[in-house]
């Protein structure tokens, strides 16, 4: 059997195929020659699976899609406050080239629009605009698998008409909000956004956020929670320009595009999804990728606001391992979040009280959040406060938590055959 997802992907291009709309983007001179008939589409799942059909080789400016991997940069060096104090999370309402500043914090509304993104990338640590989209660079690359490299036409391109982003650049000078050279730091963002990627490079980035900062191809930490948190959450109300509370409430997945094309989009723990078409209508927003985003999130139930319970699956079997039933095992599958914990601790809630040894076996357990872990700790207290002995299978030491808070060890064991029975 081969899984339908390829075909199925295939389907979606080309039905989308005909739509003729839109226009290319002609203010950087370079992108009004992009071929318009260009059309791809890639999908990632959060374990690493990349699903593509059409032009996926094709490689493309990410123009302004780096402006969510600059923040990211920003905030994971910085730290959410600091970054705060330069750059909002409001939703403009306005063009992604407006130039224009809170009124109440004279700072740039949110990392999305340029005067947000232009900001960002001078908070990237290097000394030089070229130094951080290098940075940029080599970031997306290790996200990526391969090594990205930088369209130089696109950037000379740009250059030569980048009148608006200097003179928004200037803005932010004269008001501090941009601490050095602004020639030097919109020189650095207009390099950052050329960049050139494929669908698919795009959609395995994409994962990397859908898994919560971990790539799923090297299990490397890229990025903390919280800041993929920040990121995604400022992609979904600032992420496709003034087009935003649309695209909320028809596709619902958090998502940025870019003037040559490309819309990626992050589902967390589900997907990363990228699409390709050069075409874009009078937000700056792909024509056709619109169309297949939406489908995608129609079809599939990709849809942030179709959340799905998994709670009810935590505990996938209770059986005891020896023959005298004392030693009643748990096992549990999935991530281990609030609603989940709280359906894990009601159920061993049950327990009678008769003193036996309660095994939580976390053999498959992907994750699990800080608030799963306090409330596990809290519940292995009590269980023992019930006379009750606690043994943890972690063989990927996820739980991360040798005693209580009460101080009791917690005995961790490999693998469910190394426990004594
Ligand atoms: N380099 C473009 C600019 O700064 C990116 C715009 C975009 O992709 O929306 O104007």
């Amino acid at each position: 059997m081969k899984t339908p997802v390829p075909d199925y992907l295939a389907s979606v291009l080309a039905r989308c195929d005909a739509n003729d709309g839109g226009a290319l983007a002609d203010y950087i001179p370079e992108l009004a020659h992009a071929d318009p008939n260009k059309l791809a589409l890639a999908l990632s799942t959060i374990d690493g699976e990349i699903y593509s059909a059409g032009d996926d080789q094709y490689e493309f400016s990410i123009q302004s899609m780096s402006k969510p991997f600059a923040y990211a940069l920003a905030l994971q060096h910085h730290g959410i406050e600091k970054v705060l104090e330069k750059v909002g999370v409001e939703p403009s309402g306005e063009a992604f080239n407006q130039i224009s500043l809170d009124s109440h914090s004279n700072t740039p509304k949110n990392p999305m629009i340029n005067s947000g993104a232009i900001t960002t990338h001078s908070l990237i640590p290097a000394e030089t605009g070229e130094l951080r989209a290098e940075k940029l660079r080599a970031f997306l690359s290790e996200m990526a698998g391969r090594e990205l490299s930088f369209d130089e036409e696109v950037y000379q391109s740009e250059l030569k008409t980048a009148y608006r982003n200097l003179s928004i650049g200037y803005m932010l000078r004269t008001v501090g909000v941009l601490e050095s050279d602004p020639v030097d730091i919109v020189e650095g963002y207009i390099r950052q956004c050329a960049i050139k990627v494929t669908v698919k490079d795009l959609a395995r980035i994409a994962s990397v956020f859908a898994n919560g900062g971990i790539d799923p191809h090297t299990g490397k930490c890229m990025l903390d929670r919280m800041v993929v948190r920040q990121v995604l959450s400022v992609m979904i109300s600032c992420g496709m320009y003034d087009a935003a509370g649309d695209w909320l409430t028809t596709v619902g997945i958090p998502a940025k595009s870019g003037v040559a094309g490309g819309i990626l989009g992050v589902l967390p723990g589900q997907v990363g999804v990228a699409v390709f078409s050069p075409k874009l209508d009078e937000h700056g927003n792909s024509v056709r990728g619109i169309e297949i985003m939406e489908r995608l999130s129609q079809d599939m139930g990709l849809h942030l606001m179709e959340g799905t319970p998994s709670a009810q699956t935590i505990v996938q079997g209770i059986y005891y391992l020896d023959e005298q039933k004392q030693i009643r095992v748990y096992e549990l599958r999935g991530v281990l979040q609030f609603t989940e914990t709280e359906m894990l601790l009601r159920t061993i809630q049950q327990e009678p009280d008769a003193p036996h040894s309660i095994v939580l076996d976390l053999s498959h357990i992907t994750l699990i959040h800080d608030v799963g872990r306090r409330m596990l700790l809290e519940g292995i207290d009590r269980l023992i406060d019930d006379a009750h002995e606690v043994l943890v299978v972690d063989p990927d030491g996820l739980f991360k938590a040798e005693t209580t808070d009460l101080g009791h060890e917690v005995k961790h064991y490999a693998n469910i055959q190394a426990i004594p029975h």
